[in-house]
């Protein structure tokens, strides 16, 4: 783990730093204030430091508070160094964002578990970091295909035509059902059904650029929110069509040949999401009865 030391003392910079590297830390010294900010400031800043309270440029509590101000995601542990013992003191320097301080001249092994408490609440923390990116992943996604599930496609959904509306930009969505997937899962089981949604799903990634999103809107359907002109769309929704059909979907020993039926929908003035999906699942049923593994254009109110 890397650490920052910031002590204008050179004698006392050197000091530390040859004992906490032997402790197996990774140093960075600097001998003032600003220094030692300009390294917490930078994205790839160490999550541990030791500062001087004082030192030129920014004492080491007004370090700690610039560090505090900035309030990002991943903790820096700050221990100050102090020659002070006056209590009024420590309470500046914890008050102004400290995690803990050592009194000058420290004792060796004091300063070592310091450093280990501190290294203990930075990889607590980066735990805790973890597993909360792992619960909104599960939040938002859909545990077998990988896709964003339906709520959450829903949101950029709102989200993106929201700020299409706003700036006139091109937009649409596609809904999109396998067919006669119902037969797949009833004569073959539910393993060979999940291998065709996991293959189906790639192979709709396949065909999208960064303009595009998809989601599992629910079972075998799923929802692409585009930012493509009408044309753009109907290109996206033949794409996405002859990908899915490209070739059978091998599960074991099954081969299985499989298509989906699309129904696109552009965004047209006065349109809402819902609207929008209306058209879209109309159009989705219109290809479904005109034979399947088809796209077909939603029909837009007025036109
Ligand atoms: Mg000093």
């Amino acid at each position: 783990m890397k650490i920052l030391i910031a002590d204008d003392s050179s004698v006392s910079r050197h000091l530390l730093g040859s004992m906490v590297k032997k402790w197996g830390y990774d140093i960075v010294s600097v001998s003032d204030g600003a220094q030692a900010w300009e390294v917490l400031d930078r994205p790839d800043a160490p999550r541990l430091a030791i500062l001087d309270w004082m030192m030129p440029g920014l004492t080491g509590p007004q370090v700690c508070e610039k560090v505090r101000a900035k309030n990002r995601e991943s903790y820096t542990y700050i221990l100050l160094l102090t020659g002070r013992t006056q209590k009024e003191d420590v309470i500046e320097g914890m008050t102004a964002g400290a995690d803990d301080y050592v009194v000058k001249p420290f004792d060796q092994q004091e300063l070592r578990v310091r450093l280990r408490a501190g290294r203990r609440i930075v990889e607590l923390q980066d735990e805790l970091l973890n597993a909360r990116e792992e619960l909104h992943q599960r939040a938002t996604h859909d545990a077998l295909t990988g896709l964003k599930n339906r709520a959450c496609i829903r949101q950029v959904l709102a989200e993106r035509m929201a700020q299409a509306t706003e700036v006139g930009d091109g937009f649409g969505i596609i809904a999109l059902d396998l067919d006669r997937f119902k037969v797949v899962n009833d004569t073959y089981g539910h393993a060979v059904g999940d291998a065709v949604l996991i293959a189906a799903a790639r192979r709709i990634q396949s065909a999208l650029t960064e303009a595009d999103e998809v989601g599992r809107d629910g079972g075998e359907e799923f929802l692409v929110v585009s930012s493509r002109s009408t044309a753009g769309l109907a290109e996206l929704a033949e794409a996405i069509r002859s990908a899915v059909a490209a070739e059978p979907v091998v599960a074991g020993e099954v081969v299985l040949p499989v298509t989906a039926s699309l129904g696109y929908a552009p965004l047209y003035p006065g349109a809402s999401a819902d609207l929008l999906l209306r058209a879209a699942d109309e159009a989705l049923y219109r290809a479904k009865h005109k034979g399947r593994n088809r796209l077909e254009p939603g029909v837009i109110p007025g036109c």
